[in-house]
């Protein structure tokens, strides 16, 4: 009898990762020797190592490296990858970074340590090599399979990344699918929750919110709305800042000021606001909290439930307005969700508990560990995909279950003159979905038609992702106007996204994939719209 498949699922986090298998028929989290089942995205370089990777520190042990070494210790490495290093968004990410944010290959971001310059899906690979170790505790030797998820507001090159990093890592990247798919899944596996639910996944760096149908094991994405940059690091930073004001008020000294002095205080900050999940008030104590010219200062002060709520109001309001354009987007109101799901540790603050539940007025589910879903729901489409049995209480789990119809996460079209662009799918249209576009030639004599593929929301194509080029050779010489190409876009199924043009002048059919302007690989997954790249095209 030949060996089950190995399969698992991983949720890599901004902040946190946590893997999942079939055990038993069951799906599980799987701890670590410790018993932790969440492991910090941290990773941290002590050494000038040339056998570097011996060197390196990932997860519980790099994170408090945070505050002892912090310009080589790398957090939050998500919110870079498959960015270009003039991304505004790593701009950001610069100025609020104590590592080394610089340009690498390609234009592309990359972070230098002491131990040398690392590509961002490298350090991705190593908190993936470290979710792999705690899988192997657990599920055996042999090639380890694995669906990793990413927020839904991923782009290609974002998804493409996270697809290499697992490669780096010795996985076979079955998937990549989306955080709240994989959320739905996880909570609607038990076949008595049809309907429509709204996924609130509040996590360290992320928000995503997205509206999924659930049907007999069918899971639909309606729509998807999020930012990539907004997350409970955020209320830590607030709420550090509150009683950094407090301190600097009592002591005329600003923690803000020392890179490490901030960070131990939003340590603590942290600390406080998980605490007050439980309960009214507790309190922050830094001994030797700072170093002012009369010596060490300490600092001590207590935080209330209701300073938490003070500090993350408008955090937890911008929440819930992409909450409300979620729903916008796919035509819906309150009234017609069936479920409300909250995923993510963010959803903990029992602020943010009440302002998803207000809004959708309703009590949200929460049978499943907020901070745990979306590993299991990768768990189990990893289970699915590689016909790993599960156990079911009520109806059994159809492999159907895995063929989640999903929507565009940004709209695919192609470059104009000017600099604009023509969209011809829509984000949020629902997959699979098919445009045709009709070009003639605009020059006399001219043999070949180039469009310029672009993915995004911006109606400046310099602004968009550039998929890639796609061209029609071989037209006829003729005059202006005469030759007619016809050119279908398509997402089926199971999201493979083709350009197939067709010359209507002499009936030839040119039919292409995608080349992505990243390292070569099979399959790139958008949404779960996935892109075949092309080989031996023309380079982007
Ligand atoms: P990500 O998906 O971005 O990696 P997680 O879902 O792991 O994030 O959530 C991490 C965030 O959840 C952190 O900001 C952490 O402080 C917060 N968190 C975890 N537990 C709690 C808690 N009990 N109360 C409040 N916030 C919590
Ligand atoms: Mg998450």
């Amino acid at each position: 009898m030949t060996r089950a498949p190995i399969a698992v699922g991983i949720d890599l986090g901004t902040t946190n990762s946590s893997v999942a298998a079939i055990v038993g028929g069951v799906p599980t989290v799987l701890p670590d020797a410790k018993g932790r089942t969440t492991t910090p995205s941290v990773v941290s370089f002590p050494a000038t190592a040339s056998t570097r990777e011996e060197a390196v520190l990932v997860g519980h042990v790099a994170r408090p490296r945070l505050i002892d070494d912090p310009t080589n210790t790398v957090y939050s490495s998500k919110r870079l990858i498959g960015r270009s290093f003039a991304d505004p968004a790593v701009r950001v990410a610069r100025a609020a970074m104590p590592y080394a944010i610089v340009e690498g290959v390609n234009g592309q971001v990359a972070i230098q340590t002491r131990a040398g310059i690392y590509s961002v899906a490298e350090i991705s690979a190593m908190v993936l090599r470290e979710m792999t170790a705690v899988a192997r505790r657990h599920v055996g030797t042999g090639p380890l399979k694995a669906v990793i998820t990413v927020p839904a507001n991923f782009n290609d090159a974002q998804r493409e990344f996270t697809r290499v990093a697992g490669r780096i890592a010795g996985l076979e990247v079955l998937r990549i699918i989306n955080e709240p798919t994989a959320a739905a899944l996880a909570f609607g596996f038990d076949g008595s929750r049809d309907g429509i639910v709204a996924i609130y996944d509040f996590g360290g760096g992320t928000f995503d919110m997205s509206v999924v149908e659930i049907r007999d094991g069918v899971y639909r994405v309606l729509s998807t709305a999020g930012d990539p940059f907004l997350g409970g690091d955020d209320i830590d930073v607030a709420l550090a800042g509150m009683v950094a004001d407090k301190f600097r008020r009592e002591s005329r000294v600003d923690l803000r000021r020392s890179q490490t002095e901030w960070q131990r205080l939003l340590f603590a900050a942290e600390q406080a606001k998980c605490e007050l999940a439980d309960r009214e008030q507790t309190e922050i104590a830094l001994k030797e909290a700072a170093f002012a010219e009369g010596g060490a200062v300490d600092l001590h002060t207590t935080v209330t439930r209701s300073d938490l709520a003070t500090v993350a109001y408008g955090i937890v309001d911008r929440s819930i307005e992409l909450t409300r354009r979620g729903l916008q987007a796919a035509r819906l109101t309150p009234k017609n969700i069936t479920e409300v799901v909250l995923v993510g540790g963010t959803t903990r603050v029992p602020l943010v508990a009440s302002a998803a539940r207000d809004f959708f007025a309703r009590e949200p589910l929460r049978d499943i560990d907020p901070m745990h879903a979306v590993a299991l729901g990768a768990g189990l489409h990893a289970a699915l995909l590689t016909g790993i049995p599960i156990k079911k209480d009520q109806k059994s789990a159809s492999p159907g279950a895995a063929l989640l119809v999903d929507v565009l996460p940004h709209s695919i079209g192609m470059a104009i003159a000017g600099g604009g662009v023509e969209w011809v799918l829509r984000s949020n249209s629902v997959v699979p979905t098919e445009e045709k576009r009709r070009f003639v030639t605009h020059r006399h004599g001219q043999e070949n038609l180039r469009l310029v593929l672009l993915q995004g929301d911006s109606p400046r194509a310099a602004e968009c992702t550039k998929l890639g080029d796609f061209t029609v050779t071989g037209l006829r010489p003729a005059p202006a106007g005469e030759v007619q190409i016809e050119v279908t876009f398509e997402v089926d199924a199971n999201g493979i996204l083709s350009v197939t043009a067709i010359d209507l002048d002499s009936g030839r059919v040119c039919s292409r994939r995608l080349k992505i302007s990243a390292p070569s690989d099979d399959v790139v997954t958008a949404g779960t719209a996935r892109i075949t790249s092309g080989r031996g095209g023309q380079a982007s």
